[in-house]
């Protein structure tokens, strides 16, 4: 899953961003108002962590002109203990929910693994296509009896498949969803993904469209 956080301050940015990686998540980080604008029009993260005090632009800004220009993806605000106006102002602005300063790593993640189900329509922290199963909370894929904890890679590449079965992601979709900006790509990682997928469960996990990608079924396979 790939992240956006925007954060002025160094400490917490640096902090946030181990932690998170921890967890198996991509981490695209800056540190501005007008950047973080910029990464959020793109839309190609999961969920924004999104820092209200910011030089050039204010959070609350940020947030307002990207829910006016139709930019959906969920948004958690960090304030400040103090900060209850804003808090308000950003959840009338679009925010989906909020963390205060200082938070523990816990709650963090357990808010954005809410805000990532609410989003998603989900109640509960797994995905289901068909006979294949995706424990987000724990990383664990398990299909036709085997049941692996995925390593990062792998688990973002699943969970970007099943997010949406019966859909099918280009390999340049699923490269955007699974890779930070700055990481050097080879031209073939995302089929030695699929490759290492495949050998550890079967073949048939995920279907490969010649010419356009690979989906995982509606069904199942
Ligand atoms: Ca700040």
């Amino acid at each position: 899953m790939r992240v956006l956080l925007v954060e002025d301050d160094a400490m917490i940015g640096r902090e946030l961003t181990a932690a998170l990686e921890r967890q198996g998540m991509i981490v695209d980080w800056v540190r501005d108002g007008p950047t973080g604008a910029e990464a959020m029009a793109v839309g190609t993260h999961a969920i924004v962590l999104l820092d209200i005090g910011l030089p050039g632009q204010s959070g609350l800004c940020v947030l307002r002109d990207a829910r006016r220009s139709g930019i959906a993806t969920p948004v958690l605000v960090i304030t400040a203990r103090d900060g209850l106006d804003e808090r308000i102002e950003g959840l009338n602005l679009g925010a989906d929910d909020y963390i205060i300063k200082p938070f523990d790593f816990r709650e963090l993640i357990a808010r954005m693994r809410a805000t990532l189900r609410r989003h998603n329509g989900a109640a509960q922290s797994l995905l289901q296509a068909g006979a294949i199963t995706l424990d987000l909370s724990n990383h664990t894929l398990a299909y036709q009896g085997t049941s692996l904890v995925l390593p990062a890679r792998e688990f973002s590449l699943m969970q970007a498949l099943m997010l949406r079965p019966g859909t099918i992601l280009s390999r340049t979709q699923i490269e955007e969803r699974i890779y930070g900006w700055g990481e050097e790509v080879e031209s073939n990682a995302v089929d030695v993904l699929i490759h290492t997928i495949r050998k550890k469960f079967d073949r048939d996990i995920i279907h490969n469209v010649r010419g356009a990608g690979w989906m995982v079924l509606k069904g199942g396979s």
